[in-house]
């Protein structure tokens, strides 16, 4: 049986466990995951916090060495890690494929900044020579979701880790067993507890990490409303906090577009990918109305061939829906549409109409003429179903995009890329595309993470080391008594 066990210090520890169940066949199990609580997180902080002091000595050149190592201990198990994501997530194997190969290539991608991450500043001040330099913070929490559990996990870790810093990995409950497989073979690779995970429940093992006194810094990738749980639970004592939320990205089709097969394509893989689940997929499309006819149709055309079903069978473009809470979000949310008088098209082909109904699957759904504030437009629907609303002026459009608390991507699409560059620099988001909003599209050597609900701080490159340290200011003064300003003491004077 594939299991997700409490590793700390490279040690299983007992917990009593869950099962994971496949999202295409709901019977089969597919493994077993612990659940670990608040002494097992306890556990591994402390071990986390124990083995910090060692880390953190080593140079950044030496820590990339051991995280290169573990890298290519990785390489080894990427494919069957692949299989197991698709077997626990639902997603298709391609797509399993770029989740699993992101641990090996995220450990190396931070290694490779080593160089920078060990410089230092030097300042000439007013009062001499000053040096600033960036000192790691503790053991660091990461919490990571079920959509894209190992890659986003490893945007994570490879920050703190190449930092200085060690870390506790609490897993998703709904897709812990490619992760936990990737991070024992990681911690194998590293000085017992570096690196620890501790899966299990949100309010538990999530919580009680969120929550312990030695944790400095919570990573977390999830939902807006966990996010406010985890910063409740980070105010004991003043955590830092990196969070990567939710998003309702809206996608900007102007009079100056034209309607092509590649546009309506790049469409189709920005909305349904991974089935909509994933934070960056495009959540609501906005098109000129003098376009929208033509977009509907030719986006409707492309729908009708995608293939939903297993994602390991060769011609499955789509899978199911992770989770079951997903699935009837779904499906409410298209009857809500439909109930209120929108035009709902599902459109696809079932893969294996024989074992559908075993599955979370849904079509992909077109849905047009339905109100501004319908709830599928104003929330993320994280799921196949996508709104294409018609505007009339591009300021209507910009504010239409613009008008909700979230703010993680947003894209313009025309012909006429210095006007849709202009308009993109207008939408309130982390990351405004022109023509394009896909996954793949948000390179490592740019910041990504949210505006206003979506998020706190940004992931990719050195910028993401920084935020998981401290920068010291070590200030000199040589000899003691050259610092001016303390005339009113000077009185006091040695008598030999
Ligand atoms: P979720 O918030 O339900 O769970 C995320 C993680 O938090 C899980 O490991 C869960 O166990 C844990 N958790 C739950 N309750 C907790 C608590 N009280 N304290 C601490 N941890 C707790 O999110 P999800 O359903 O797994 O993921 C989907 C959401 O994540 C979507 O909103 C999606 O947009 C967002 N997301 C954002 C990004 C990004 O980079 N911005 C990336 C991927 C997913």
């Amino acid at each position: 049986m594939i299991t997700a066990p409490v590793l700390v210090a490279g040690e299983e520890l007992d917990a009593p466990g869950d099962v994971v169940v496949n999202p295409a066949r709901t019977d089969e199990t597919v493994g077993r995951y612990a659940l670990g609580g608040p002494t097992h997180v306890d556990a591994a902080v402390r071990a986390a916090h124990a083995a910090f002091p060692a880390w953190a000595a080593l140079t950044a050149a030496e820590r990339a060495a051991r995280l290169v190592r573990a890298a290519d201990e990785l390489d080894a198990r990427t494919e069957e890690r692949a299989v197991l994501l698709t077997r626990e997530t639902g997603k298709v194997l391609g797509e399993s494929r770029v989740d699993a190969a992101g641990a090996a290539g995220l450990l190396r991608s931070f290694a490779s900044l080593a160089a920078q991450v060990d410089t230092e500043e030097h300042i000439a001040t007013g009062i001499g020579p000053a040096i600033v330099h960036h000192v790691p913070m503790g053991p660091v929490g990461v919490i990571a979701p079920w959509n894209t559990p190992v890659l986003l996990a490893f945007m994570a870790i490879g920050p703190a880790l190449i930092a200085g810093n060690t870390a506790v990995v609490k897993p998703p409950e709904d897709a812990p067993l490619a992760l936990s497989q990737a991070l024992a073979t990681v911690a194998r690779s590293l000085p017992p507890g570096v690196l620890n995970s501790v899966p299990g429940r949100g309010e538990e093992a999530g919580a009680a990490l969120a929550a312990h006194p030695l944790v400095r810094k919570v990573l977390f990738t999830g939902s807006i409303a966990t996010g406010r749980a985890v910063m409740r639970a980070a105010a004991g004592n003043l955590k830092a906090l990196g969070m990567e939320l939710g998003g309702n990205d809206a996608a900007l089709v102007l009079e100056s577009a034209d309607i092509t097969e590649e546009l309506a394509r790049e469409f189709i893989a920005g909305v349904f990918s991974a089935s909509g689940q994933i934070c960056y997929n495009v959540k609501r499309i906005y098109v000129h109305r003098s376009r929208h006819r033509a977009f509907v149709d030719a986006f409707t055309e492309l729908a009708s061939q995608i293939v939903v079903g297993d994602g390991l069978a060769p011609r499955t473009h789509m899978g199911p829906l992770a989770t079951r809470a997903g699935f009837e979000r779904v499906r409410d949310l298209r009857e809500a549409a439909a109930k209120a008088g929108a035009q709902v098209t599902a459109v696809g082909v079932q893969g294996d109409p024989d074992s559908w109904d075993r599955g979370w699957f849904q079509l992909p759904t077109v849905v047009t003429g339905i109100d501004p504030g319908a709830e599928l437009v104003t929330t993320e629907q994280f799921g196949p179903i996508i709104p294409i609303l018609a505007f009339d002026d591009e300021d209507e459009a910009v504010r239409l995009a613009n008008d909700t608390e979230y703010g993680l991507a947003g894209s313009v699409w025309s012909s006429d890329i210095d006007h849709a560059t202009a308009l993109a620099r207008r939408l309130a988001c982390g990351s405004a595309f022109v023509n394009v909003h896909r996954v793949g599209a948000s390179p490592m050597d740019v910041p990504f993470g949210g505006m206003k609900q979506s998020g706190i701080g940004r992931n990719h490159g050195l910028p993401s080391v920084r935020a998981c340290q401290e920068p010291q200011a070590v200030i000199r003064v040589d000899p003691p008594g050259a610092l001016p300003g303390i005339q009113h003491w000077s009185g006091l004077t040695l008598t030999s």
